[in-house]
């Protein structure tokens, strides 16, 4: 356990060069390792699953800030919605409209980060820059005042070509870049751009990346 205590404290080191801001993964890992990561002051942690996230919510300290970084069916929203801090794969107007009901039924904003398609595999959720733009452009994302986009998420390519990762990195930043100028709403705060896991978050913090996904650089290697 103090293993954790020293990855977090080495990835926090190596972080505070870029600004970025620590979620620690723990899908698949069990409460006992949150609780060692809380004690070493993490208090950002990532699921994948609602029904997993739900589990570790209860079990856990309350003070913890739960963010849903995987894909998101939207009839499991309403189990997450009370207490969920950021939800980071946002790909679909029926998912925003199902977070910002269940959002107003809690009444409470959620806080949301739209899913970017930048990797080349076809398996990775998310919009296009241009599915973003009619998204928002549109009067029913404007009429949604209990959900606000602060940001962008993105997964790179699964591959050791640093170049092209870094490349897709640029994209993201690029389309997060346009989007913060171009678009004053009020349910809209560009400020995070969610890039980077254990494989890849220095690239995606040499490209600017607020926020890293880290799991299995601080829990070790996942089943
Ligand atoms: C699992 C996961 C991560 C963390 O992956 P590691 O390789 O363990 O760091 C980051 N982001 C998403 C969306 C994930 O599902």
């Amino acid at each position: 356990m103090n293993l954790i205590l020293q990855k977090l404290n080495t990835l926090k080191d190596e972080l505070k060069v870029y600004n970025a801001k620590l979620i620690a993964v723990s899908k698949t890992y069990p409460t006992a390792s949150i609780e060692s990561a809380l004690e070493a002051g993490q208090v950002d942690f990532g699921e994948n699953k609602v029904q997993e996230m739900v589990q570790k919510y209860e079990a856990l300290p309350k003070n913890i800030r739960w963010h849903m970084i995987g894909h998101l069916q939207s009839n499991k929203v309403k189990y997450i919605a009370s207490f969920v801090h950021l939800i980071h794969a946002v790909d679909s107007e029926k998912l925003l409209k199902e977070i910002n009901k269940e959002a107003l039924k809690n009444d409470r904003v959620i806080d949301c980060l739209l899913q970017v398609h930048i990797a080349q595999e076809e398996t990775k959720f998310g919009f296009s820059a241009q599915e973003i733009q009619d998204l928002i452009a549109s009067a029913t994302f404007k009429s949604l005042q209990h959900i606000r986009i602060v940001g962008l998420m993105g997964m790179a390519t699964n591959t050791t070509n640093q170049d092209q990762i870094s490349s897709e990195f640029k994209v993201l930043k690029s389309i997060f870049v346009f989007l913060k100028n171009e678009y004053l709403l009020s349910n809209i705060e560009m400020k995070e751009l969610s890039m980077g896991m254990s494989n890849d978050y220095l690239l995606a913090c040499q490209e600017g990346s607020t926020m890293v996904r880290i799991g299995s650089a601080i829990f070790g290697s996942r089943n």
